[in-house]
């Protein structure tokens, strides 16, 4: 089991209201008590459920179903803002980010030279 604040810590403020959506579905289904993981993972969010107290097939197709549906959403949501967003695979880890969100990643690292540095003397 993985605890929810160390999720919402590890994961951009645009995905929270589905991750507390995730941990909310266990207080509804008596046999999905725990999640098991949630993470970024192809810059998708992978939530996979704790299956300790299913009992039939069925239970365990409703469980996969709900942890696609998951990774589906999170390909089309910006995870730092909640807009729009795309999976942009050029970054180091690939993460799904708006173009807003994703001009300010590639910023940080792509920096702009200092235009101290490219300075030459000044000829009077
Ligand atoms: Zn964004």
């Amino acid at each position: 089991m993985i605890e929810k604040e160390r999720v919402l810590n590890n994961l951009g403020s645009g995905w929270h209201s589905l991750i507390e959506t995730a941990y909310a579905i266990t207080e509804q289904l008596p046999f999905c008590k725990d999640v098991y993981i949630v993470e970024r993972r192809h810059g998708m969010m992978r939530v996979i459920y704790s299956r300790t107290d299913l009992t039939t097939p069925e239970q365990e197709f409703i469980l996969k179903a709900l942890e696609y549906k998951f990774e589906r959403l999170t390909a089309k949501i910006c995870e730092e803002c909640g807009l729009y967003g795309l999976r942009r695979t050029e970054l180091p880890e690939t993460k799904t980010l708006c173009t807003k969100c994703y001009a300010i990643e590639y910023s940080k690292l792509h920096p702009v030279p200092s235009l101290v540095a490219n300075q030459q003397p000044q000829i009077v």
